[in-house]
């Protein structure tokens, strides 16, 4: 039986980051943030605001969705000290539609803290960068490694599944972090580590998918153990879901009779969809239910059930009732604005909400 040693181990991990640097020199995907390894080759370095821009964007999100986002930013908001500038406002409806909305806050208030405390300049360390709002381990590592090539270990979701049929770890996620962590920090190399941690997300993206991975054409395929035996389909193994709990609520759309324009009103800033506006609806929360039914309304009228809307959380489904009801003039004691059809679209509106005023108002006809 062939014994395998710390050496080999680590001849591995190299060979990987050779073949995977060589594979993203012919195969990097084309992306708006992403300068390619042409043009690192020909000195261009990475600017750290798209680099950090694009990474709390990819957070939980794809990159398909992510793009037109990224541009209108970039268009709106060319720098740091630009975005830091922006009402609140503005920058909670840009982002409307790209859901996990602290994301939006917390890359307000960084842009804000790098304008103010760093002279607009990103901090060029993972430690530094993770002590800015809304940048945690991966977001630290993954703009260290990009945009000042510091040999940082990157692990997001396809680096995760990546390695772990590398090296075939068949314990289950999460318990498997540690090992993985381990791994990759092993492969990552002190020269291009911000290419090499790109090179992993690609394949992961394009090659190792999920579902039947492309093993005939990756390029490290002579190095990977899942594929050796034949497992790389089961991994990564995850433990079983626990059942997320259902919540229900009520959303009311009040429309004004002579121009059809909708009431708003801004949710609170601390909690979910902070800061985000929405019709007015019942207190439902991860962890407790709304009230139902035209009597939750927050002011009375003559209210007409006009469907429901279903959205998946993190950690609960919601199903929101939806109420529709004509005013003819605002509703007394409660704060909130009209929002003519034409302005609807600007509004920082998440999906629920507009998904919500969609069924109200398709409900008239
Ligand atoms: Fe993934 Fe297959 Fe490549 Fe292994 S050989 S890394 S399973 S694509």
């Amino acid at each position: 039986m062939q014994v395998k040693t710390k050496a080999d181990g680590h001849q591995a991990a190299e060979s990987i980051a050779v073949r995977m640097l060589g594979w993203y020199d012919r195969h990097a995907r084309i992306l708006p943030w992403r300068v390619s390894p042409a043009d690192r080759r020909q000195g261009v370095k990475p600017d750290p605001y798209r680099v950090w821009l694009s990474e709390v964007m990819l957070q939980q999100t794809t990159v398909a969705a992510v793009s037109g986002y990224f541009l209108d930013f970039l268009q709106r908001w060319p720098n740091v000290e630009a975005l830091a500038a922006a009402p609140s406002e503005e920058v909670m409806g840009a982002w409307a539609g790209l859901g996990y909305y602290a994301r939006a806050r917390n890359l307000h208030a960084c842009a804000k803290a790098v304008a103010s405390e760093h002279g607009g300049v990103f901090p060029s360390t993972a430690e530094g960068l993770k002590r800015l709002p809304g940048i945690g381990d991966y977001t630290s590592a993954a703009i260290a490694a990009i945009a000042f090539d510091e040999p940082a270990a990157v692990v997001d979701g396809n680096i995760e599944r990546v390695t772990s049929r590398l090296f075939a770890i068949e314990t289950p996620l999460p318990q498997s972090r540690p090992l993985i962590r381990a791994r990759v920090e092993a492969m990552t190399p002190r020269l291009r580590p911000g290419d090499f941690a790109q090179s992993m997300m690609d394949l992961g993206a394009t090659i190792c998918t999920p579902r039947r991975p492309a093993c005939v054409i990756c390029p490290v395929q002579p190095s990977c153990e899942a594929q050796g035996k034949g497992i790389a389909e089961r991994l990564p193994a995850k433990a079983p879901k626990r059942a997320k709990p259902s919540r229900r609520g009520a959303a009311f759309v009040a429309v004004r009779r002579c121009d059809g324009a909708v009431f708003l009103r801004r949710r609170p800033a601390l909690g979910m969809l902070g800061d985000m506006a929405e019709p007015p609806t019942s207190g439902w929360s991860a962890k407790a239910d709304g009230a139902t039914g035209a009597d939750a309304a927050p002011f009375p009228a003559a209210w007409k059930e006009a469907g429901t809307v279903a959205h998946g959380f993190t950690h609960f489904d919601l199903t929101l009732e939806v109420w529709r009801a004509e005013l003819d003039a605002a509703p007394k004691g409660t704060d909130g604005w009209w929002s003519p059809p034409e302005r609807l679209l600007t509004e920082a509106l998440p999906t629920l909400m507009r998904r919500a005023i969609e069924t109200a108002l398709v409900s008239k006809s």
